[in-house]
Protein backbone atom coordinates (compact mmCIF):
# COMPACT_ATOMS: atom_id res chain seq x y z
CA UNK A 1 0.00 0.00 0.00
CA UNK A 2 0.86 3.25 -0.22
CA UNK A 3 2.05 5.61 2.82
CA UNK A 4 3.59 9.08 4.21
CA UNK A 5 6.58 8.19 5.54
CA UNK A 6 9.14 10.33 7.41
CA UNK A 7 12.67 9.50 6.73
CA UNK A 8 14.47 11.96 8.68
CA UNK A 9 13.58 15.31 10.35
CA UNK A 10 13.69 18.65 8.65
CA UNK A 11 13.84 16.49 5.25
CA UNK A 12 10.02 15.99 3.07
CA UNK A 13 8.01 12.76 3.77
CA UNK A 14 8.13 10.37 0.71
CA UNK A 15 4.80 8.73 -1.02
CA UNK A 16 6.10 4.99 -0.89
CA UNK A 17 5.16 1.87 -0.95
CA UNK A 18 4.89 -0.53 2.35
CA UNK A 19 3.38 -3.60 3.69
CA UNK A 20 0.04 -3.25 4.88
CA UNK A 21 -0.62 -3.58 8.09
CA UNK A 22 -2.61 -6.73 9.72
CA UNK A 23 -4.11 -7.90 12.87
CA UNK A 24 -2.02 -9.26 15.84
CA UNK A 25 -3.79 -9.07 18.74
CA UNK A 26 -7.60 -10.03 19.49
CA UNK A 27 -8.64 -6.67 20.10
CA UNK A 28 -7.05 -5.00 17.00
CA UNK A 29 -8.99 -3.22 14.21
CA UNK A 30 -7.33 -2.58 10.71
CA UNK A 31 -9.30 0.26 9.08
CA UNK A 32 -9.36 1.69 4.99
CA UNK A 33 -8.55 5.41 5.62
CA UNK A 34 -11.21 7.21 3.91
CA UNK A 35 -9.48 10.81 5.31
CA UNK A 36 -6.64 12.04 6.63
CA UNK A 37 -6.79 15.38 8.71
CA UNK A 38 -3.65 17.52 7.57
CA UNK A 39 -2.34 18.84 11.21
CA UNK A 40 -0.10 22.21 11.86
CA UNK A 41 1.17 19.04 14.15
CA UNK A 42 2.38 17.07 11.41
CA UNK A 43 4.65 20.36 10.22
CA UNK A 44 6.33 20.33 14.18
CA UNK A 45 6.73 16.30 13.58
CA UNK A 46 9.01 17.20 10.89
CA UNK A 47 10.67 19.90 11.87
CA UNK A 48 11.61 17.14 15.17
CA UNK A 49 9.78 19.41 17.85
CA UNK A 50 7.87 15.73 18.95
CA UNK A 51 11.01 13.68 18.33
CA UNK A 52 11.81 13.46 22.29
CA UNK A 53 8.28 13.55 23.22
CA UNK A 54 7.37 10.59 20.83
CA UNK A 55 10.59 8.58 20.92
CA UNK A 56 9.51 7.42 17.57
CA UNK A 57 11.64 5.27 15.24
CA UNK A 58 12.42 6.69 11.82
CA UNK A 59 11.30 5.53 9.28
CA UNK A 60 7.45 5.67 10.23
CA UNK A 61 4.20 7.09 8.69
CA UNK A 62 2.57 10.20 10.26
CA UNK A 63 -1.38 11.15 10.22
CA UNK A 64 -3.22 10.93 13.27
CA UNK A 65 -6.77 12.75 12.80
CA UNK A 66 -8.58 9.47 10.86
CA UNK A 67 -11.05 8.06 9.92
CA UNK A 68 -12.71 5.56 6.98
CA UNK A 69 -13.95 1.94 7.52
CA UNK A 70 -13.18 -1.00 9.15
CA UNK A 71 -11.07 -3.76 7.16
CA UNK A 72 -10.22 -6.35 9.24
CA UNK A 73 -11.07 -6.95 12.76
CA UNK A 74 -9.54 -9.42 15.79
CA UNK A 75 -10.91 -12.72 16.92
CA UNK A 76 -12.47 -10.53 19.82
CA UNK A 77 -13.65 -7.70 18.71
CA UNK A 78 -17.32 -6.98 18.88
CA UNK A 79 -17.94 -3.57 19.05
CA UNK A 80 -17.22 -2.96 14.98
CA UNK A 81 -17.64 -4.89 11.98
CA UNK A 82 -16.03 -5.52 8.71
CA UNK A 83 -17.48 -2.64 6.17
CA UNK A 84 -18.26 -0.08 9.26
CA UNK A 85 -17.96 3.42 8.88
CA UNK A 86 -15.98 4.56 11.69
CA UNK A 87 -14.15 7.53 13.17
CA UNK A 88 -10.95 6.73 15.42
CA UNK A 89 -10.21 8.17 18.82
CA UNK A 90 -6.30 9.23 18.64
CA UNK A 91 -5.19 7.04 21.14
CA UNK A 92 -5.76 3.16 21.23
CA UNK A 93 -5.76 2.78 25.00
CA UNK A 94 -5.41 -0.18 27.26
CA UNK A 95 -8.86 -0.17 29.14
CA UNK A 96 -7.26 -1.54 32.23
CA UNK A 97 -5.06 1.35 34.00
CA UNK A 98 -6.29 4.04 36.49
CA UNK A 99 -7.13 6.57 33.95
CA UNK A 100 -8.87 4.34 31.54
CA UNK A 101 -11.39 2.95 34.00
CA UNK A 102 -11.78 6.98 34.66
CA UNK A 103 -12.63 7.60 31.67
CA UNK A 104 -9.76 9.52 31.10
CA UNK A 105 -8.51 8.57 27.66
CA UNK A 106 -5.07 10.90 27.31
CA UNK A 107 -4.01 9.80 30.77
CA UNK A 108 -3.47 6.34 29.69
CA UNK A 109 -0.19 4.55 31.07
CA UNK A 110 0.00 1.98 28.32
CA UNK A 111 -1.27 3.81 24.44
CA UNK A 112 -0.42 4.31 21.69
CA UNK A 113 -0.76 7.52 19.52
CA UNK A 114 -0.68 6.47 15.96
CA UNK A 115 0.95 9.28 13.56
CA UNK A 116 2.68 10.35 16.81
CA UNK A 117 4.97 7.32 17.91
CA UNK A 118 4.01 4.21 15.74
CA UNK A 119 2.78 4.54 11.99
CA UNK A 120 -0.06 6.88 11.46
CA UNK A 121 -2.79 7.28 8.87
CA UNK A 122 -1.63 9.22 5.87
CA UNK A 123 -1.62 5.64 4.39
CA UNK A 124 -4.11 3.42 2.68
CA UNK A 125 -4.84 1.27 5.56
CA UNK A 126 -3.72 1.96 9.98
CA UNK A 127 -3.72 -0.74 12.64
CA UNK A 128 -5.72 0.54 15.47
CA UNK A 129 -7.84 -0.94 18.40
CA UNK A 130 -11.62 -1.58 19.17
CA UNK A 131 -11.05 0.63 22.03
CA UNK A 132 -10.05 3.72 19.43
CA UNK A 133 -13.53 3.00 16.81
CA UNK A 134 -16.50 4.88 17.09
CA UNK A 135 -19.34 3.79 14.95
CA UNK A 136 -20.56 6.51 12.50
CA UNK A 137 -23.88 6.18 10.16
CA UNK A 138 -22.85 4.80 7.03
CA UNK A 139 -23.57 7.64 4.79
CA UNK A 140 -21.17 9.64 7.13
CA UNK A 141 -17.96 10.39 4.57
CA UNK A 142 -14.87 9.89 6.35
CA UNK A 143 -13.30 13.24 4.46
CA UNK A 144 -15.81 15.21 5.94
CA UNK A 145 -15.32 14.42 9.75
CA UNK A 146 -11.29 13.01 9.95
CA UNK A 147 -10.52 16.36 11.06
CA UNK A 148 -12.85 16.03 14.50
CA UNK A 149 -10.70 13.06 15.47
CA UNK A 150 -8.03 15.74 16.40
CA UNK A 151 -8.83 19.38 15.77
CA UNK A 152 -12.18 18.68 16.75
CA UNK A 153 -12.08 16.53 20.06
CA UNK A 154 -9.64 19.15 21.28
CA UNK A 155 -11.77 21.88 20.87
CA UNK A 156 -14.69 20.03 22.26
CA UNK A 157 -12.55 18.72 25.37
CA UNK A 158 -12.09 21.98 26.30
CA UNK A 159 -15.85 23.25 25.97
CA UNK A 160 -16.85 20.22 27.34
CA UNK A 161 -14.89 21.05 30.34
CA UNK A 162 -16.12 24.78 30.54
CA UNK A 163 -19.75 24.28 30.42
CA UNK A 164 -20.46 24.01 34.22
CA UNK A 165 -18.81 27.39 34.25
CA UNK A 166 -20.45 28.93 31.29
CA UNK A 167 -24.68 28.87 32.76
CA UNK A 168 -27.00 31.70 31.91
CA UNK A 169 -25.48 35.26 32.12
CA UNK A 170 -21.83 34.44 31.52
CA UNK A 171 -19.41 35.50 28.96
CA UNK A 172 -16.55 32.86 27.18
CA UNK A 173 -13.92 34.63 25.28
CA UNK A 174 -13.11 32.57 22.23
CA UNK A 175 -9.17 33.25 21.42
CA UNK A 176 -8.39 32.33 17.65
CA UNK A 177 -11.03 31.45 15.28
CA UNK A 178 -9.12 29.22 13.42
CA UNK A 179 -9.13 25.57 12.40
CA UNK A 180 -9.54 24.55 16.23
CA UNK A 181 -11.81 27.84 17.16
CA UNK A 182 -14.11 27.65 14.85
CA UNK A 183 -15.44 24.60 16.36
CA UNK A 184 -14.97 25.82 19.45
CA UNK A 185 -17.55 28.34 18.92
CA UNK A 186 -20.12 25.91 17.54
CA UNK A 187 -19.68 23.61 20.09
CA UNK A 188 -20.04 26.72 22.67
CA UNK A 189 -23.29 27.05 21.15
CA UNK A 190 -25.01 24.09 21.18
CA UNK A 191 -23.86 23.56 24.44
CA UNK A 192 -24.54 26.52 26.49
CA UNK A 193 -26.30 29.86 26.34
CA UNK A 194 -22.86 31.94 27.94
CA UNK A 195 -22.71 35.06 25.21
CA UNK A 196 -19.86 34.35 22.68
CA UNK A 197 -17.35 36.70 22.20
CA UNK A 198 -14.51 35.41 19.33
CA UNK A 199 -11.32 37.47 19.00
CA UNK A 200 -9.32 37.10 15.96
CA UNK A 201 -6.42 39.21 13.71
CA UNK A 202 -8.45 37.86 10.59
CA UNK A 203 -12.14 39.66 9.23
CA UNK A 204 -12.50 36.54 7.19
CA UNK A 205 -12.61 34.49 10.39
CA UNK A 206 -14.59 36.78 12.57
CA UNK A 207 -17.05 36.82 9.64
CA UNK A 208 -17.41 33.58 9.64
CA UNK A 209 -17.60 33.41 13.36
CA UNK A 210 -20.65 35.62 13.16
CA UNK A 211 -22.36 32.79 10.90
CA UNK A 212 -21.48 30.15 13.98
CA UNK A 213 -22.72 31.40 17.04
CA UNK A 214 -20.35 34.29 17.75
CA UNK A 215 -22.45 37.51 19.90
CA UNK A 216 -19.52 39.73 19.31
CA UNK A 217 -16.74 40.16 17.11
CA UNK A 218 -13.18 42.03 18.37
CA UNK A 219 -10.34 42.39 15.93
CA UNK A 220 -7.03 41.55 17.25
CA UNK A 221 -5.52 44.58 16.76
CA UNK A 222 -3.93 45.41 19.58
CA UNK A 223 -6.51 47.36 21.28
CA UNK A 224 -8.75 43.88 21.95
CA UNK A 225 -7.95 43.46 25.47
CA UNK A 226 -9.86 46.46 25.91
CA UNK A 227 -12.67 46.07 24.03
CA UNK A 228 -13.37 42.67 25.67
CA UNK A 229 -13.74 44.40 28.72
CA UNK A 230 -15.94 47.29 27.65
CA UNK A 231 -18.12 44.30 26.32
CA UNK A 232 -17.79 43.09 29.85
CA UNK A 233 -18.30 46.09 32.22
CA UNK A 234 -14.68 46.13 32.92
CA UNK A 235 -15.05 42.64 34.21
CA UNK A 236 -13.57 40.39 31.92
CA UNK A 237 -14.78 36.95 30.75
CA UNK A 238 -15.95 34.12 33.27
CA UNK A 239 -14.08 31.69 30.65
CA UNK A 240 -11.63 32.61 28.07
CA UNK A 241 -10.60 29.60 25.81
CA UNK A 242 -7.05 30.27 24.25
CA UNK A 243 -6.84 28.48 20.76
CA UNK A 244 -3.78 30.89 20.00
CA UNK A 245 -1.19 30.79 23.23
CA UNK A 246 1.94 32.50 21.42
CA UNK A 247 3.35 35.62 20.26
CA UNK A 248 1.74 37.35 22.99
CA UNK A 249 -1.88 36.19 22.63
CA UNK A 250 -1.58 33.78 25.77
CA UNK A 251 -0.59 36.93 28.46
CA UNK A 252 -3.96 39.05 26.24
CA UNK A 253 -6.23 36.11 26.88
CA UNK A 254 -5.46 36.18 30.92
CA UNK A 255 -5.68 39.87 31.26
CA UNK A 256 -9.62 39.17 29.44
CA UNK A 257 -10.67 36.62 32.37
CA UNK A 258 -12.23 38.05 35.09
CA UNK A 259 -12.59 37.16 38.69
CA UNK A 260 -12.22 33.72 39.70
CA UNK A 261 -12.64 32.73 36.17
CA UNK A 262 -10.64 30.58 34.25
CA UNK A 263 -8.14 30.76 31.49
CA UNK A 264 -8.17 27.15 28.98
CA UNK A 265 -4.89 26.90 27.50
CA UNK A 266 -5.47 24.95 24.09
CA UNK A 267 -2.89 26.16 21.83
CA UNK A 268 0.38 25.87 22.32
CA UNK A 269 4.31 27.65 21.30
CA UNK A 270 5.38 30.27 23.86
CA UNK A 271 5.61 30.62 27.64
CA UNK A 272 3.00 32.37 30.25
CA UNK A 273 4.72 35.11 32.49
CA UNK A 274 2.10 35.65 35.34
CA UNK A 275 2.82 37.19 38.51
CA UNK A 276 1.74 34.70 41.42
CA UNK A 277 0.33 37.63 43.38
CA UNK A 278 -1.91 38.30 40.54
CA UNK A 279 -3.22 34.31 40.38
CA UNK A 280 -3.85 34.16 44.08
CA UNK A 281 -5.53 38.21 44.50
CA UNK A 282 -8.00 37.14 41.54
CA UNK A 283 -8.01 33.46 41.84
CA UNK A 284 -7.89 32.99 38.57
CA UNK A 285 -7.03 29.44 37.55
CA UNK A 286 -5.01 28.57 34.35
CA UNK A 287 -6.40 25.11 32.58
CA UNK A 288 -4.30 22.66 30.40
CA UNK A 289 -5.92 20.47 27.97
CA UNK A 290 -5.11 17.96 25.79
CA UNK A 291 -6.84 16.56 23.08
CA UNK A 292 -9.86 14.60 24.56
CA UNK A 293 -11.47 11.70 26.01
CA UNK A 294 -13.39 8.67 23.41
CA UNK A 295 -16.63 9.98 24.67
CA UNK A 296 -15.43 13.41 23.91
CA UNK A 297 -15.11 12.25 20.46
CA UNK A 298 -18.19 10.00 20.47
CA UNK A 299 -20.38 13.50 21.22
CA UNK A 300 -19.37 15.57 19.01
CA UNK A 301 -20.06 13.21 16.40
CA UNK A 302 -23.74 13.35 17.22
CA UNK A 303 -22.88 17.03 16.59
CA UNK A 304 -21.68 16.43 13.85
CA UNK A 305 -24.06 14.02 12.39
CA UNK A 306 -26.86 16.31 13.65
CA UNK A 307 -25.53 19.39 11.17
CA UNK A 308 -24.79 21.61 14.32
CA UNK A 309 -21.05 21.40 13.98
CA UNK A 310 -19.04 21.43 10.76
CA UNK A 311 -15.79 21.71 9.33
CA UNK A 312 -14.17 23.49 5.91
CA UNK A 313 -12.21 20.81 4.09
CA UNK A 314 -10.18 20.93 0.93
CA UNK A 315 -9.05 17.60 0.16
CA UNK A 316 -5.76 15.92 -1.59
CA UNK A 317 -5.22 12.63 -2.85
CA UNK A 318 -2.63 10.89 -0.78
CA UNK A 319 0.24 11.12 -3.46
CA UNK A 320 -0.32 14.66 -2.74
CA UNK A 321 0.37 14.58 0.39
CA UNK A 322 3.80 17.14 0.23
CA UNK A 323 1.49 19.52 -1.82
CA UNK A 324 -1.39 19.53 1.17
CA UNK A 325 1.88 20.27 3.66
CA UNK A 326 3.59 22.68 2.12
CA UNK A 327 -0.01 24.85 1.62
CA UNK A 328 -0.65 24.62 4.92
CA UNK A 329 2.56 25.68 6.00
CA UNK A 330 2.23 29.00 3.02
CA UNK A 331 -1.16 29.69 5.11
CA UNK A 332 -2.95 28.65 2.01
CA UNK A 333 -5.52 26.30 3.38
CA UNK A 334 -9.02 27.77 4.21
CA UNK A 335 -9.89 25.50 6.72
CA UNK A 336 -8.62 21.68 6.84
CA UNK A 337 -6.40 19.78 4.34
CA UNK A 338 -7.55 16.02 4.21
CA UNK A 339 -6.29 13.63 2.44
CA UNK A 340 -8.13 10.86 0.69
CA UNK A 341 -6.28 7.86 0.19
ZN1 LIG B 1 -3.75 17.17 14.62
ZN1 LIG C 1 -5.07 2.68 30.01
Amino acid sequence: MKAVRLHAYHQQPVVQDVPEPGVKGPFDVVVKIGGAGVCRTDLHIIEEQWAEKSGVTLPYTIGHENAGWVHEIGSAVSNVAVGDTVILHPTPTCGLCQACRAGDDMHCVNSTFPGINTDGGMAEYLLTSARACIKLNPSTRPEDVAALADAGITAYHAVRKAVPLLYPGTVCVVNGAGGLGHIGIQALAALTATTIIVVDRNEDALKLASTLGADHTVVADGKHVAAVLDLTSGNGAEVVLDFVAEQGAQQDAFAMTRRAGSHFVIGYGSNIDIPTIDIISTERNVIGNLVGTYNDLAELMVLAQAGKVTLHTRQYPLDAALDALADLDAGRVRGRAILTP
